[in-house]
């Protein structure tokens, strides 16, 4: 727990949140800021602040969470799609420095479709195999 952390704050009933799921490892509540009616943050009740620090075990059962909320996120919202997000650090754009997963339910055309659709995919430039092979490598000597 951090105290001085706004999720840690729900997980302790200091604060309120629009609680979808909860068990004894995670808790899953509306974004107070929804990209899309239905966006739900779901966030393990101990406090790690990023991918690096959450243990494998944890995320794996955060993320069978995550497969249920966005079934049930899809159903009661009528869903065309569901983007499932993840920030770590200040740089990729974390602003409450406790592990979460967004589950944004997504509609053709919707209002974020300009921004996630120039985040990945044909906007960047292609890269060429010899150097997607040079920074793979790089990345397995780090597994
Ligand atoms: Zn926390």
């Amino acid at each position: 727990m951090s105290e001085s952390c706004s999720f840690c704050k729900i997980m302790l009933g200091e604060d309120q949140a629009s609680i979808v799921y909860e068990d004894d490892r995670v808790l899953a509540f509306m974004d107070l800021h929804p990209a899309n009616v239905g966006h739900t943050l779901v966030v393990p009740r101990e406090h790690w602040e990023t991918i690096y620090d959450i243990p494998e075990k944890a995320l794996a059962d955060l993320f069978a969470v995550v497969k249920r909320v966005s079934v049930a996120v899809k159903k009661a919202v009528g869903a065309e799609g569901m983007s499932i997000l993840q920030f770590n650090e200040r740089a990729a754009g974390q602003s409450v420095r406790h592990f979460h997963v967004h589950v944004i339910p997504r509609f053709r055309g919707d209002a974020i479709s300009k921004f996630i659709g120039v985040m990945l995919g044909p906007g960047f430039k292609k890269v060429e195999r010899q150097d997607l092979d040079e920074i793979a490598e790089k990345i397995k000597e780090n597994l």
